[in-house]
């Protein structure tokens, strides 16, 4: 009963209803990256329900992280993002289970997801989160932000279209990141933010929309979405046997 009033605006959805609210108290949804997208889109999936969320960062959370990464406090500064983070999810909502890990355990888990959201700032663990998810054939939707820009990916070659590694062939490069080139906040707040409703209606069974690439920009107030082409070279899903093309 606590239930349908907690989730009653979204129950009262036809497209979620009971049903729907049970798919989301049944889904485990990991996150790497606990910054500016992480603080976004975590607080919405710990809101509407999702069973159990699974939080991977190795950081420590920095006073310059408190502009933009606002699941955190000023008393916060110092500690582990990701113990942080669970304090403030559970508080939001107590009946969901969720797991502060680090990365390495995270990807150990990795079986255990319906979706997997990557909001981390290195190339590197962004090919190593998709190399991850490819082998174990679960979906991916993986984010970034910088300055006044920002995209969002829904990757699963099981299904449809490319993986990361299709977009960004692997060049051992580590991405422009935001403490270099800087960030607005609002900005990286409505990718994660956005990043949380495609995790959502995914989960839902709202919409397929893998092989899709929204780009963001925050000058121009434009969405685009594009498709993400699976290149059948690719050195992380080329190598699979995954059933369509
Ligand atoms: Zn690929």
């Amino acid at each position: 009963m606590t239930d349908l009033q907690r989730y009653s605006r979204q129950i009262v959805l036809p497209e979620i209803g009971i049903n729907g609210q049970q798919m989301l108290r049944d889904s485990t949804v990991m996150l790497f990256g606990m910054g500016g997208l992480g603080s976004a889109s975590a607080p919405y999936l710990a809101g509407a329900g999702v069973g159990q969320l699974l939080i991977a960062d190795p950081d420590r959370l920095e006073l310059s992280n408190l502009q933009r990464q606002v699941l955190y406090r000023e008393a916060d500064v110092g500690r582990h993002k990701i113990e942080a983070a669970a304090a403030q999810l559970r508080a939001l909502n107590h009946d969901i289970d969720v797991v502060p890990l680090q990365p390495a355990a995270a990807l150990a888990r990795l079986h255990e997801a319906d979706v997997v959201l990557d909001g981390t700032d290195r190339f590197s663990a962004r090919f190593a989160i998709n190399a991850a998810c490819v082998a174990a054939r679960k979906p991916l939707v993986s984010a970034a932000a910088i300055r006044f820009e920002g995209q969002i990916a829904v990757l699963d070659p099981t299904r449809r279209g490319g993986c990361y590694a299709c977009m960004y062939p692997p060049q051992g490069e580590d991405a422009e990141r935001c403490e270099d080139a800087g960030i607005a906040g609002p900005v990286v707040g409505t990718v994660g933010v956005m990043q949380a409703w495609l995790t959502l209606r995914r989960l839902l069974g709202l919409a397929d929309d893998a092989g899709t690439l929204h780009t963001w920009s925050a000058e121009h107030l434009q969405w685009r979405r594009l498709t993400v082409s699976r290149d059948p070279n690719c050195p992380v899903c080329g190598t699979h046997d995954l059933d369509p093309a």
